[in-house]
């Protein structure tokens, strides 16, 4: 299949680009990696009239440290994020992610902003973001609002981004010393979707967890976070009694849709046995810490 005509434009700036979003309204798409995008188009699922590449705008690239958070601007390559001496050292549990996303040839193109964007809850950044306690930087003509990853993602393909907003710019915090995290994906081939996985950031104080953040991906219609979940291991040390009821409150939650990976009854339980190794490795390295 080929894609429905449209008209290509590649501005220099953000402004330029805010503006060819107002100039040309629905008929407007965002280009970042085009990874997801393209396929939808060659299956003429979307045909907008207008591309507008945001490849050459230098402020949505780059990884930084701004105090205790790292930035990174929203068309930052997953390759970069994967060789990033900064995230290994700082958000070892954001690269854990990545490494498991796709192949190199995708992770060459794909952008974080472009997956967070998708709002497809098979894609791995959405959990790994809840689990990290992100931010995400909205811009639009009208001014830039931050909006927390908890509560950004609301049904399938559908976030809280308003048509004329651009993500710029994902903001997370540094995890503090005796955290650990950990993010285990099931899927059936190497550069597959997740059938199901599950990101884990907790910290602990002397041996017991204090925080926790429970993520799944590919466990309902958007990336689910598991409330019940952290709430039952606080104050508790991860032994198989304990995981093993947080793998109960996980899988109570979940409804994932059927499709060729598995049935709603097994990718529910992938779900949970993702939680239990996931819960498991974090602990041993918040403990290393
Ligand atoms: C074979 C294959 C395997 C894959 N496997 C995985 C996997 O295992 N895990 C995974 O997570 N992903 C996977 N993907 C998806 C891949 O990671 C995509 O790159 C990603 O979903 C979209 O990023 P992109 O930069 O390519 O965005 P694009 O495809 O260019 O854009 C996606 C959507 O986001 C919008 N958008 C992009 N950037 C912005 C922005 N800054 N602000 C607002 N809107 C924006 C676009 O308008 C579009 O609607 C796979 C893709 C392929 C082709």
């Amino acid at each position: 299949m080929i894609t429905a005509p449209f008209d290509y434009h590649l501005p220099r700036s953000l402004p330029e680009a805010l503006q060819l979003l107002i100039d040309f309204g629905d008929e407007a798409k965002l280009l970042a990696g085009g990874h997801s995008l393209l396929p939808m188009m060659k299956l003429r699922f979307s045909e907008p009239a207008h591309l507008i590449d945001l490849g050459k705008i230098p402020e949505l690239k780059g990884i930084t440290e701004v105090g205790n958070e790292i930035h990174i601007g929203a068309m930052t390559t997953e390759h970069e994020l994967l060789n990033s001496a900064l995230l290994v050292k700082k958000m070892p549990l954001l690269v854990e992610g990545v490494s498991q996303i796709a192949d190199p040839q995708v992770r060459y193109r794909g952008t974080i902003g472009g997956d967070i964007s998708h709002g497809d809850p098979g894609n791995d950044h959405p959990a790994l973001m809840l689990a990290l306690d992100a931010s995400f930087v909205l811009r639009s003509a009208r001014g830039e609002r931050v909006v927390k990853a908890d509560g950004y993602f609301l049904s399938l393909y559908t976030t809280q981004l308003a048509p004329d907003e651009i993500l710029t710019k994902i903001r997370l915090p540094i995890p503090a010393a005796h955290s650990g995290g950990s993010y285990q994906k099931l899927k059936r081939k190497t550069g597959d979707y997740a059938t199901a996985g599950a990101a884990v950031q907790m910290h602990t104080q002397g041996g017991k967890i204090d925080q926790i953040r429970i993520a799944l991906t590919n466990a309902a219609a958007t990336a689910l976070r598991a409330r019940e979940a952290e709430a039952a291991l606080i104050g508790k040390t991860i032994d198989a009694s304990n995981v093993n009821e947080a793998a109960r409150l996980v899988m109570s939650i979940c409804d994932p849709m059927p499709d060729l990976r598995g049935d709603a009854a097994y990718k529910t339980a992938m779900c949970g046995e993702m939680t239990r190794r996931a819960l498991q490795v974090a602990y041993q390295r918040a403990n290393q810490a």
